[in-house]
């Protein structure tokens, strides 16, 4: 990949978005969180090989230099963290929404995967940092599986979802797809919030009217089903109790078996 090339591609770069492209690093978040303090404007920056990629909660996201995208946008927003609940799924609107274009139809997984036929196919970290001059950056990191190999997915330890159309795409133009659909999205969600999202992650929500249980520290914690989200980003479960609002913290969610 070549950062001049998305560059070129990108209507997001050709308004003054710094594209970086690196041959290898441990985790871009890690990256562009350790520079965030000096950043002037946005920065994409792009890892053909992510040798310690993150999940949540120390978990960590595997990837190949073949087989995987591996990015993290810097973006800053006026307000403080608070101001950020609901990015995790405002970005997994719009990756589904670029991959939709490109012709994958794919789904979302609350609070922060893309799933195809079932599977996980991306994940996306958010992480922040208070901005020197006021308001806040946020670290948006994303792990997209275009291959999946029978090695990769033993690693894993559960089924993965792949892209293989899009594995044969040009690289620098999925890239730039990709970066220009996540710019228009992070501009409307700064003016508008979640709001403007709710409707379309509800479009693709995996796990519609399922019994799902939620997950802490190992622990059921809730279960009922899943009734999609509310203008906050908060999953809205049907439980035995009525209807309550989960707010994304170290939770997971799983359908019941
Ligand atoms: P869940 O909500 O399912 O508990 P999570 O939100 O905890 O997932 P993340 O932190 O987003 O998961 O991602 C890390 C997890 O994703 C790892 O623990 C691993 O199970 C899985 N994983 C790691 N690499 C990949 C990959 N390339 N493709 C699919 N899944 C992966």
């Amino acid at each position: 990949m070549k950062a001049a090339a998305i560059a070129a591609l990108s209507a997001a770069a050709r308004a003054g978005l710094q594209v970086e492209v690196v041959a290898e690093t441990g985790s871009t978040n890690a990256d562009l969180l350790a520079r965030a303090a000096t950043l002037a404007g946005p920065v994409l920056l792009v890892a053909e090989h992510q040798t310690a990629g993150r999940g949540r909660a120390g978990r960590s996201w595997l990837s190949s230099p073949e087989g995987s995208l591996t990015f993290s946008l810097a973006w800053k927003f006026d307000g403080g963290p608070q101001a950020l609940a609901g990015l995790p799924l405002a970005v997994g609107v719009a990756l589904a929404e670029t991959l939709s274009s490109l012709g994958q139809q794919v789904q979302l997984k609350w609070p922060n995967d893309l799933l195809k036929d079932g599977d996980k196919l991306a994940g996306i970290l958010i992480e922040t940092q208070s901005a020197p001059g006021g308001g806040v950056w946020a670290v948006i990191g994303v792990g997209l599986n275009l291959l999946m190999p029978d090695e990769m997915e033993a690693r894993i330890g559960r089924h993965a979802a792949a892209v293989p159309w899009l594995a044969r795409m040009e690289r620098d133009a999925l890239v730039a797809a990709l970066l220009d659909g996540l710019a228009t999205a992070l501009d409307e969600f700064a003016a508008r919030g979640f709001a403007a999202f709710s409707a379309r992650w509800n479009l693709r929500h995996a796990w519609q009217g399922e019994t799902v249980v939620l997950l802490d520290g190992g622990q059921v914690v809730h279960e009922g089903l899943a009734a999609g989200v509310d203008d906050a980003g908060r999953l809205l479960l049907d439980t035995a109790q009525g209807r309550i609002p989960v707010l994304a913290g170290d939770v997971s969610l799983r359908v019941k078996a």
